[in-house]
């Protein structure tokens, strides 16, 4: 792959942290976020710090195995022990350039209350996130989790941890941020639609026909839609 420039990588990344923390998809020192800089290294947030207040110049590089380099810009500075789950990701999905990791509210209360976000109801959601992944409560930066979200990574961009948070892949950091904030709106909407009386879904037919022409909008249909247009109304 063609090596990505330190200083503008480190600029992007920086962007989303910041996006992420005023949208509220993460407080105090919670979330983590990471890209690809070329074949052998990773550029990641450092561990315990606000990703509200980052700079370019508080980001680690560490290589695929998450070591932090042994390079005079990482002096005093450690990755986030939960770059485990990004590291399992960069591992099994060569299309995997950025991966985001926070903390969404309503997303997250719907794990917490056990109600599925599977829901076929916003197409710009349908077209982003595809089938939504939950993997099981594991016990946040141990081993556990990325063995949680494994069997979930090769057919999903959008994995929901229970009782932690959401895990969001992208061919860059900002379609990672994307799929993180699409997954908010869509849980947002949801909610609102059940304070309403209850969401009434899409049929199996509108989300087939949605997929059929989604290249109008130059997208792609994701890479679980059988298993989504499974959840649309008969
Ligand atoms: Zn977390």
């Amino acid at each position: 792959m063609q090596p990505r420039n330190l200083e503008r990588a480190s600029s992007e990344l920086v962007k989303v942290c910041h996006l992420s923390y005023e949208r509220g998809y993460i407080c105090g020192t919670e979330g983590n976020f990471s890209l690809r800089l070329d074949d052998s290294t990773l550029l990641t947030t450092p561990a315990g710090t606000c990703k509200g207040l980052l700079s370019p110049s508080d980001l680690v590089l560490t290589n695929l195995d998450g070591i932090a380099l042994d390079l005079p810009q990482n002096k005093g500075k450690r990755p986030s022990t939960e770059l485990k789950m990004h590291l399992i990701a960069y591992r099994l999905r060569a299309d995997v350039m950025a991966v985001a990791h926070a903390h969404p509210t309503t997303a997250v209360a719907f794990s917490v209350a056990d109600k599925s976000l599977n829901r076929c109801v916003l197409p710009e959601a349908i077209l982003t996130l595809g089938h939504i992944a939950t993997a099981p409560y594991a016990t946040p930066s141990t081993d556990e989790v990325p063995e949680s979200i494994a069997a979930h990574v090769q057919h999903t961009d959008t994995i929901l941890l229970s009782h932690h948070g959401a895990l969001t892949f992208g061919g860059d950091i900002f379609q990672a941020f994307y799929r993180l904030e699409t997954l908010e709106h869509h849980a947002k909407t949801l909610l609102v639609a059940h304070m309403l009386g209850g969401e009434k879904t899409l049929s199996r037919s509108q989300v087939e026909s949605l997929f059929a022409v989604c290249n109008i909008y130059g997208m792609t249909p994701p890479r679980n839609s059988a298993e989504l247009i499974e959840t649309g109304t008969k």
